[in-house]
């Protein structure tokens, strides 16, 4: 018995050493770089500010663009970047998204692409008064440009346009041939950024780095760090609705059956959302807990995460109850619409439900719909994937790869004592059609802290006006 004991202390002493060597040795490597930014070009704030006082309005499925605000805002490109259009190819595709190849030198190297969207979610009548300015006045005051899309995504765009007409006027001429991709559906269907995929599938192009809108600065999400944490995406969910249908004999609201299809369904609902499908971590979320360890100031926290060999569980239980840290590390499942009745005394014969769900790398739209099934093990309810909508959780870009070593650079030659990670976006964005395409699919834009995206006071700081300038311009640099 003394034996087993002096075992099993022993093992505990060798285990906490391990753990707290692990602790101690996993110290932040800052790369101290001087960062210099350089000032934005003349005319950049009335640019960034004209474009938000067109209301360009993300059309709905059916194609409705408002024609006139949409050529009026090409008008607005065309006139402002004379030299972009001067000395860069554009391809129109299906009307209003486009493509600008700026030629390099090297044509044996992989190009790159700098993409945006300018489409915006529209504002809610209703909350106009709440704003602090006009959604589409592109005032700037405090600091800030506001209006609706200053930050999503015409911010991206504006920069890309001002840092490469600026690169033109210095006469910078690229090896690595560069293409501008604008698309003007990115709140709605995404079907322009898939139709330019198709155009650069059919020419058989190839990128060696797509840089999208995605992954920001923070300074407030980490408490225990105190460093500006930059995320860069490097994968997306999957999506998919499941539809939950439940079919009963109905009747006379006066002599009931012992269940009904609303009670089945409502049952089958209450399940889900009590057994959600476990969490895990996956590579991405691994190698993000793995960087900003070491910058942790409390010494437990940084502990577990510099042990996750031994605390992984404990520190998954710790990100659920956050709802944003819990969307990292499970595939959700939320009920979003329910249907049933149409009378107060007729009980209805349908009952149906939607639960959409955002997939983890590793499952899929199929394998959400098996877990729910088995879950809910309920002949009565039917459970089938609503058509059209479902995609699988994309690939992921290497952290190791160029791409991201490039995109890493950029930031840390804006951004003082960053502390770069990956991440893993929960939602989608436009350049999940590139992964096709290019191993090198990056989501970041370097706004900090940034707020009122589809809300009210969308706002975009000035400061980060200049970062998005100069992250630009040293990407475009980078391709010599
Ligand atoms: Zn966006």
């Amino acid at each position: 018995m003394k034996k087993v004991f002096t075992i099993i202390s022993l093992l505990v002493l060798v285990i906490a050493i391990i753990v707290i060597t692990k602790t101690v040795l996993n110290k932040p490597v800052i790369e101290a770089k001087a960062v210099q930014l350089a000032p934005l070009p003349t005319g950049a704030i009335e640019h960034l500010s004209e474009a938000i006082t067109m209301a360009t309005e993300t059309p709905n499925d059916l194609f409705q663009y408002d024609s006139a605000v949409f050529f009026s805002y090409r008008k607005f490109i065309e006139k402002n970047y004379p030299l972009i259009h001067q000395k860069l190819n554009r391809t129109i595709i299906d009307s209003f998204h486009y493509i600008y190849e700026w030629k390099g030198t090297d044509t044996e190297m992989l190009p790159m692409v700098l993409m945006a969207h300018y489409d915006v979610v529209p504002v809610e009548t209703s909350a106009v008064k709440l704003w602090h300015a006009k959604p589409y006045g592109g005032e700037v005051k405090e600091n800030y440009i506001w209006g609706r899309g200053v930050l999503d995504d015409k911010s991206s765009m504006i920069s890309i346009l001002e840092a490469t007409e600026a690169q033109l006027r210095e006469g910078f001429v690229p090896k690595q041939s560069i293409f501008l991709c604008f698309g003007a559906d990115e709140e709605s269907n995404g079907r322009g950024a898939a139709a330019m995929v198709k155009y650069f599938q059919s020419k058989k192009q190839r990128f060696d780095l797509v840089v999208d809108e995605g992954g920001e600065i923070s300074t407030e999400d980490n408490k225990n760090i105190t460093q500006p944490v930059a995320s860069i995406g490097v994968g997306e969910k999957g999506y998919v609705t499941l539809v939950l249908s439940v079919q009963r004999a109905g009747g006379h609201s006066s002599i009931p059956e012992k269940s009904s299809a609303i009670g089945i369904l409502s049952k089958a609902l209450h399940t889900i959302e009590e057994n959600q499908i476990p969490t895990r971590l996956t590579p991405s979320i691994k190698a993000y807990l793995e960087r900003i360890s070491s910058y942790n100031n409390n010494f437990i926290e940084k502990m577990q995460l510099s042990n996750l060999w031994l605390f992984e569980k404990l520190v998954l239980k710790n990100m659920t109850k956050n709802r944003s840290t819990n969307a990292l590390v499970r595939t959700t499942l939320v009920p979003t619409v329910v249907n049933s009745g149409v009378r107060d005394n007729v009980i209805p014969t349908n009952a149906s439900a939607f639960v959409n769900s955002r997939i983890l790398p590793g499952e899929s739209p199929k394998s959400v719909k098996e877990y729910v099934e088995k879950l809910v093990n309920d002949t009565n309810v039917k459970v089938s994937i609503y058509p059209n909508y479902e995609t699988m959780p994309s690939s992921s870009t290497e952290i190791n790869s160029p791409a991201f070593k490039r995109v890493e650079t950029a930031i840390h030659s804006i951004v003082k004592d960053v502390v770069v990670a990956p991440m893993l976006m929960v939602g989608a964005t436009d350049s999940r059609n590139y992964r096709s395409i290019s191993d090198g699919v990056i989501n970041f834009t370097p706004l900090t802290d940034a707020k009122g995206y589809h809300g009210i006071d969308e706002r975009l700081l000035i400061s980060d006006y200049i970062k998005c300038f100069n992250y630009y311009t040293v990407l475009i640099k980078g391709s010599k």
